[in-house]
């Protein structure tokens, strides 16, 4: 059976305290979860799932012997990346 009330307590509490996109500090929207779409579309991808040499492999090469490292993101500071990764570390 569907729970009807937590929907509804979620909206009422959403006028007091909304939910923020980490990134971009915007109001989520009822369909988005903890990231917007606009954060998620414009965030900076990397290819590094099929270049196996990558930058960030030849770094860890140098102080570890590994056979592959990725990242889905370049990360710089004061950027979205940044604020994101921080609000999932608190
Ligand atoms: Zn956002």
């Amino acid at each position: 059976m569907k729970n009807l009330v937590l929907p509804s307590l979620r909206s009422f509490a959403a006028i007091f305290f909304p939910e923020l996109c980490p990134g971009c500090m915007n109001t989520l929207h009822e369909t988005e979860r903890l990231i917007c779409w606009g954060c998620q579309l414009t965030l900076p991808k990397t290819d590094h799932l099929w270049d196996f040499q990558n930058e960030v492999w030849e770094k860890m090469n140098q102080f570890v012997r590994v056979e592959r490292v990725v990242s889905l993101f370049d990360f710089n500071k004061n950027s979205r990346v940044q604020s994101i990764v921080g609000s999932i570390k608190i």
